[in-house]
């Protein structure tokens, strides 16, 4: 099996142009979410109701992680397909399935090490 790893590519930057864009457009916003990503909650810059601010924020800070996260796998995906390495399991060392890479760019596991991993 041949992964098309330009696509893989493509796909993986504009994953993080969206992370990072979704983080500076964040950080423009106020002191308060520094450093936060908002991924496409659809979060803008009208929140007057300081409820719903304060949810939003919580939710924010729990994306925060995950846009930090994400972005950081992003970019380990990316380094993979420069080393070669893109598509292999770090479990097992087989190859991932492409349907499955195609839904998660910058999986590490195949499906059977991330079920077997969730279980923990
Ligand atoms: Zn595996």
């Amino acid at each position: 099996m041949t992964l098309d790893l330009d696509h893989f590519k493509r796909e993986l930057e504009a994953e993080r142009e969206r992370l990072e864009s979704a983080r500076t457009a964040v950080d423009h916003e106020g002191s308060l979410l520094e450093e936060s990503g908002d991924i496409s909650i659809g979060q803008g810059d009208h929140l007057a109701d300081s409820a719903t601010e304060t949810f939003m924020r919580e939710l924010d800070e729990g994306l925060e992680e995950n846009a930090e996260n994400l972005l950081a796998e992003v970019e380990a995906a990316l380094g993979r397909i420069e080393d070669g390495t893109y598509g292999i399991c770090a479990a097992c060392g087989k190859p991932i399935a492409a349907e499955r890479l195609e839904a998660v760019p910058y999986a590490t596991l195949c499906i059977d090490d991330k079920r077997a991993q969730e279980r923990l």
